[in-house]
């Protein structure tokens, strides 16, 4: 359990606030309940007391009489009264003992009155004492009781109730809180599972707003606002860079004619054709980026929204593999190809075509002479794999991560010719097609760069012209 989330947070604070108010509830109404109780007693029992005396006052003389009157009266036997009148600490009256045997009347001491009235207990006994004045001068101290059993037993009962109701108040409370709080955050969530998603090939797409008006809603919107304004300028930015390819690869096709064409003069000091035959390798070099630059910014602004065709990866990877064959024989690379039946994927086959290109070329390129690279084609479920396996240099685990990034060379690469664009031109077609590009390598052993991609539906495949919209393709990198 994360003890800094807000949602421990809030239902803790939460919790702690409902035990204080429970501790605080529980104790005030059994004070208060206690309280009542003992005001309630002290009323009757004072009441009683002034009963008593009304009839005891003229009858102070006889005390059997007296005894019959106060038996006849208040019944003390039968209801559980403790009645006694004592005069000058002489006792003319006790009561007899209940016959519930709450008490011994005859064991209770003789309670020191004074001029005051007061409520004590004595044993399970709870006692009013009250002392009142013969004309004579003479004190009679009155006493009532009860018994304090019955008390005793609502307020064990009242504590009881709230010491099991209360936890049980409080864990339904705090699991209730804790629904609350998860459901006020779902809109969070909502977010962060679309924020997630947001990939540079769906640049339109926006965080999910509840509607509810409130501060979460608020952030949702100032985050698509930031949303709206780095696609602006990451669409400024792409842009860019497309214009700027564009306008070197007119130039830059000159200069390669024209140093074509200087190369062809045999007149010139050799000095000067070395020079030539260096700079016209540098400008096809230069070519090359600018094409790969402009296939990436095309790739980039089409997005997803490209026309998918049924496409046979086989067939695709026999024929590229033919074209390439010379280069790899050239290197003394033996390089194979898959030989099964068709495996339709759904895509562009001029850029499924590059995938294959960049990855075999990769392969040859860092394959030492003798080595193998081949070519392969599976299905999983839903997927088609095209595997390019070779027996090269392999790649450094903590560069594994980067080659697919624009620009990234390994170091050790660049006696070869190229500009680290070839793997993100491949990443970036993979996205576009919705599946995804991995590679699996162990330095001096080789290296298996394995794309994933989408089959082609059976619908597609069955169509003339094996034409359908990819426009809401949602890619998974
Ligand atoms: P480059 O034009 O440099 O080949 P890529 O984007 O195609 O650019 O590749 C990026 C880097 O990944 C390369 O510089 C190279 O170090 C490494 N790499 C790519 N493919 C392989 C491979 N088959 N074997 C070893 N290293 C590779």
């Amino acid at each position: 359990m994360n003890r800094r989330s807000l949602t421990f947070r809030l239902v803790s604070w939460y919790c702690g606030l409902l035990m204080l108010l429970g501790a605080a509830f529980a104790t005030y109404t059994y004070t208060n309940f206690d309280r009542y109780i003992r005001q309630t007693n002290r009323e009757n029992l004072g009441a009683r007391a002034e009963a008593v005396w009304d009839i005891a006052r003229n009858a102070l003389g006889d005390e059997a009489g007296l005894a019959q009157l106060i038996e006849q009266r208040f019944a003390p036997e039968t209801q559980g009264r403790f009645i006694r009148i004592s005069v000058g600490g002489r006792v003319v009256y006790v009561s007899p003992a209940p016959v519930e045997h709450d008490f011994d009347p005859a064991t209770v001491p003789l309670s020191a009155a004074s001029g005051k009235p007061r409520l004590d207990r004595w044993g399970n006994l709870l006692l009013y004492v009250r002392q009142f004045a013969l004309p004579g001068g003479a004190k009679v101290t009155v006493e009532t009781g009860v018994s304090n059993e019955l008390m005793e037993t609502a307020e064990t009962g009242l504590a009881t109730s709230l010491l099991i109701g209360l936890p049980v108040l409080l864990i339904l409370a705090t699991s209730g809180g804790y629904v609350l709080v998860r459901r006020a955050l779902a809109p969070v969530e909502a977010m962060i599972e679309a924020a997630e998603a947001l990939t540079f090939n769906s640049p339109h797409n926006r965080l999910p707003l509840a509607g509810t008006g409130d501060r979460v809603e608020a952030l949702g919107s100032a985050l698509n606002r930031m949303l709206e304004r780095l696609d602006n300028a990451y669409q400024q930015a792409s842009r860019f860079s497309a214009d700027a390819a564009h306008e070197l690869r007119t130039p830059l096709s000159i200069m390669r004619g024209e140093l074509e064409l200087m190369a062809t003069r045999l007149d010139l000091p050799a000095d000067v054709q070395t020079a030539v035959g260096n700079t016209l390798d540098e400008a096809v070099r230069l070519s090359q980026i600018v094409e790969s630059l402009i296939a990436l910014s095309r790739m980039d602004s089409i997005g997803g929204k490209r026309v998918h065709r049924a496409v046979d990866l086989i067939a695709l990877a026999a024929e590229t593999i033919d074209q390439m064959r010379l280069l790899a024989e050239e290197k003394d690379i033996r390089l194979d190809g898959p030989s099964r039946p068709p495996v339709f994927v759904a895509g562009d086959r001029d850029r499924l075509k590059q995938v294959l290109v960049n990855l075999i070329d990769n392969a040859t390129k860092y394959t030492p002479s003798g080595g193998r690279v081949s070519v392969d084609v599976a299905t999983v479920p839903g997927m088609a794999v095209l595997a390019v396996t070779d027996t090269g240099i392999g790649i450094a685990p903590q560069h594994q991560g980067m080659i697919f990034d624009r620009f990234f060379r390994v170091a050790t690469a660049r006696g070869e010719v190229g500009a680290g664009l070839g793997l993100a031109i491949v990443k970036s077609i993979c996205t576009a097609h919705g599946g995804r590009v991995t590679v699996a390598s162990s330095p001096g052993a080789g290296s298996t760069f394995r794309v994933e991609l989408p089959l082609a539906s059976a619908d597609l495949i069955g169509k003339p012209d094996g034409i359908a919209s990819a426009g809401n393709r949602d890619p998974v990198t």
